[in-house]
């Protein structure tokens, strides 16, 4: 494998730790709260940690939003958008919340966003980047990948550029999406969140690390790399007609070649994959992703080439 050029990057002196952004999702919830009132727990001695929940009335009457997905409303257009207007809730809390923990884009933005989601699909330890060319997110994944063994701690990079960010984490400089489960919405399980709580101090101690010194030497890295997501089959009225099939229920990150079943139709027909090249999915039967019209998140599997990365003015 060819050697690619060293990246350095400033100290990192501030990260956020997110719960909350869906109200339902019980792991970040419970950190977040615990955290809020013992943020001892998160001391490190470079940086300066806030712990934050996020959708505050969501996480009150345990929902997953009040008017709209608040990590839809990070979009250019909600957070410029006029304030007098009467808005949605959520969009209110992003342009807020875009002061609080950016502005996006600004030097005084958060260096690095922890956010904490849960999923009712079966897909582990996931960690998610908004892009897996910014390699201070990606070695931070390779690092947690690497030193909790007792994980499989999965990396899902979505395909996100300064025109079309929409989530809460695109508001720091650098980002890490946290995803467990299964777990159902408005449940808490304490394995899911001693998980959690696991990568949440590999990700500080990752910081930590960097702004002491520490080089990440160039490595590989397994990326799942999101590329579209596949609606259920529907009939004439829209309504949905076909469920997963029950041999893809719960496989999410295994292969799936042309020929595998996919859905299984009401009438017992079971409709398969057609493409033409083996893909993965994941988020397969996401409760929350029904409203977004997506079975499951379709992406393909690559290895991808880190470089070193080291801290601004250290010699290489
Ligand atoms: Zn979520």
């Amino acid at each position: 494998m060819t050697s690619v050029p060293a990246v350095t990057f400033a100290p990192m002196s501030r990260v956020a730790v997110l719960g909350g952004t869906h109200g339902n999702e019980m792991s970040g919830v419970f950190l977040a709260r615990h955290w809020l009132k013992n943020p001892s727990e998160l001391k490190r001695s470079t940086i300066s940690v806030m712990p934050l929940l996020v959708n505050e009335a969501a996480v009150e009457r345990c929902v997953r939003y009040m008017d709209q997905d608040l990590n839809r409303c990070f979009t250019p257009e909600f957070l410029n958008i006029d304030s007098d207007q009467t808005l949605p809730y959520e969009v209110l809390r992003a342009k807020r919340l875009n002061c609080l923990l950016g502005p996006r884009g600004s030097d005084e933005a958060m260096d690095l966003i922890i956010d904490l989601h849960n999923t009712t699909a079966n897909i582990g330890d996931c960690l998610i980047l908004n892009s897996s060319s910014n390699h201070f997110s990606t070695q931070l994944a390779s690092y947690i990948q690497r030193n909790l063994k007792g994980l499989r701690c999965r990396v899902l990079a979505l395909k996100l550029t300064a025109a079309n960010l929409y989530d809460i984490s695109s508001v720091g400089k650098y980002d890490l999406g946290v995803e467990l489960g299964p777990q159902p919405h408005g449940v808490a399980r304490a394995e899911n969140l001693s998980r959690m709580r696991k990568i949440v101090h590999a990700a500080l101690d990752f910081v930590e690390l960097f702004n002491q010194g520490t080089e990440f030497e160039e490595c590989d890295l397994e990326i799942y790399r999101h590329l579209k997501n596949l609606d259920y089959p529907r009939d004439a009225e829209g309504e949905i007609s076909a469920l997963i099939h029950p041999d893809r229920q719960d496989k999410d990150w295994l292969p799936m070649k042309p020929g595998d079943p996919m859905f299984l139709t009401l009438g017992g027909e079971t409709i398969t994959y057609n493409g033409d090249k083996t893909i993965y999915p994941v988020f397969i039967n996401e409760a929350a992703y029904y409203e977004k019209r997506t079975a499951f998140c379709i992406t393909e599997r690559v290895s991808a080439r880190l470089p070193r990365i080291h801290k601004e003015g250290k010699s290489s």
